[in-house]
């Protein structure tokens, strides 16, 4: 592996970190507390912004302000193709200030900022785009009565939402939840998680100069047991949209219950198994399982860290992917060269490592990697393990880093029957060239998602969600437009009759 900490060669542009205020009611302004927390970049461990820290009173104000824009304000009674039209417009904006916004998500999050300008920024604006022409389309249906009565169903929105979302990908959980929510009319509060504050800020003064009426989107970082649970125990929050671990989603869950039973969606952790069989082209195989464990330095919900596979191919497949993994270039991720950064933050990289050493000491074989790298910031090697056992923390906890648990199967059967021991049941991944064995685990796996020959194969009109413990709700296509929306049923006699 060659570690490229503190290489030369490559051009690190001059990040400017412009908001740093809580955003409420469409104006930045200082948290009621007066109190700041710092964020910190991961390539260095420095603090690079000090950040307004919203808590109760904060979420008070902005939950207010929601109220008062979604009870009076235009956004919820204009027609639709009106909201499309600065949906459009947001777009165009985040679209304009690509390199900034991929920038930010490096500094605050360790993200490639290659990723950032080619994937996540066009990305959540390609993600508005496509609400943007759905927000026209929400109708409801006329309804077949068994008397003389005319029946209809109306889609309204649902009310003021309030988003707490994770750290991992900061720019496309921001626009999972917001677009979906914005198109439907509501209104909203966004906590961004502690660790990355930054492009969430940028994006509230975008969706302003759009045309966003305000007090209609509303952005407050803060800290989870302060800010989030203010919010999700809010009594006049309609509903929470989550994503995040499965541990805090079950708190979100219940301060919901204990408050005014407000709806609830989760998007939770995972530990996705991909199964590769023995008839699978074996560099096709390991480059998708590489990509699969590594991207995002393993910080994806959806990461492939349990691997499956056939007896036949398993020696090969282990070489082939300890040169791949050797060959990662981890380091700075400004570098268009590396294809790893640093971990989020000292914590993640801490349990990261602690992970590592549980897997060695539980009698896992640490075939690569396992090693903190670099001489600053939280970067870590790609690692490998075999002779893993279905029991071990390594393979039923989320780790949340680039760790690779490869795992030996003889009959589809065990495979399918190893896949499903997890609690969880986000996403799942099967490489074969065989459609029967395809078609059999697709429809085996327990997962919100099966990628077969291909894995983080998302697009807009794929509904995104888990079930088990990783949780329900749907974020992307028409899925996630309806879970901001109420229907409505009216009732009205036809012709004059007696409705009774
Ligand atoms: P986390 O659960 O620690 O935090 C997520 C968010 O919840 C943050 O904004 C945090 O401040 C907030 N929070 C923390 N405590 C809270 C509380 N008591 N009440 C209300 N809010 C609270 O998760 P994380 O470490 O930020 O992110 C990693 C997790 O997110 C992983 O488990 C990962 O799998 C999951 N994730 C899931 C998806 C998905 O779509 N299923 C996508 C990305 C990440």
């Amino acid at each position: 592996m060659a570690a490229a900490n503190g290489e030369k060669g490559f051009e690190v542009p001059e990040v400017e970190i412009k908001y740093t205020k809580l955003f409420i009611n469409g104006q930045f302004v200082d948290a009621a507390s007066g109190k700041t927390f710092e964020t910190r970049d991961p390539r260095t461990g420095e603090v690079i912004a000090r950040i307004a820290e919203g808590d109760k009173a904060d979420i008070d104000l902005a939950v207010k302000a929601a109220r008062e824009a979604f009870d009076n304000g235009p956004w919820p009674r204009m027609p639709g193709c009106a909201r499309g039209r600065i949906l459009n417009k947001f777009a165009d904006l985040v679209d304009s200030h690509i390199e900034e916004l991929a920038a930010l998500d490096t500094v605050d999050a360790g993200k490639l900022f290659m990723m950032g300008k080619l994937v996540d920024i066009p990305g959540g604006a390609n993600l508005l785009r496509y609400y943007a022409g759905a927000a026209d389309k929400i109708h409801g249906e006329t309804l077949k009565m068994t008397r003389p009565l005319h029946g209809y169903t109306l889609k309204e929105p649902l009310g003021v939402v309030g988003h707490i979302v994770p750290w991992n990908y900061p720019t496309t959980m921001f626009f999972f939840k917001v677009s979906p929510a914005l198109a439907a009319g509501c209104t909203m509060v966004v906590k961004p998680a502690e660790q990355t504050p930054l492009s969430a800020l940028f994006y509230a003064q975008l969706a302003k100069q759009a045309g966003i009426p305000d007090g209609v989107l509303n952005v407050v970082p803060g800290f989870g047991p302060t800010a989030g649970a203010a919010m999700s125990s809010h009594m006049d929050v309609d509903k929470i949209s989550f994503t995040g671990s499965t541990e805090v989603g079950r708190l979100v869950m219940e301060a919901a219950a204990k408050s005014n039973l407000k709806s609830v969606s989760l998007e939770l952790g995972g530990k996705s198994p991909i199964i590769v069989f023995d008839d699978a082209d074996l560099d096709m195989a390991v480059n998708l399982v590489n990509m699969a464990t590594y991207t995002n330095k393993g910080e994806i919900c959806v990461a492939g860290s349990r691997i499956y596979v056939q007896e036949g191919i398993y020696d090969a497949f282990v070489k082939k992917s300890i040169e791949v993994a050797k060959k990662s270039v981890v380091g700075d991720p400004f570098n268009p060269h590396v294809h790893q950064g640093p971990q989020v933050d000292k914590d993640q990289y801490e349990k990261v490592l602690k992970y590592i050493e549980v897997g060695k000491r539980e009698g896992a074989t640490l075939l690569t990697g396992g090693k903190p790298c670099g001489d600053k910031g939280y970067y870590i090697e790609p690692t490998i393990f075999t002779d893993v056992k279905e029991d071990m923390a390594i393979a039923q906890e989320e780790i949340f880093g680039p760790v690779m648990s490869l795992m030996k199967f003889k009959t589809v059967e065990e495979a399918i029957q190893k896949a499903n021991n997890t609690r969880y049941g986000l996403a799942a991944g099967v490489v074969t060239k065989n459609i029967d064995i395809a078609n059999t685990v697709s429809r085996s796996v327990r997962a919100g998602v099966i990628w077969i020959n291909c894995y983080f194969a998302f697009d807009n009109d794929c509904p995104f969600g888990g079930c088990k413990m990783s949780g329900f709700g749907k974020d992307m296509g028409m899925d996630a437009l309806d879970k901001y929306m109420h229907t409505k049923t009216v009732v009205t006699p036809l012709y004059n009759t007696p409705w009774l």
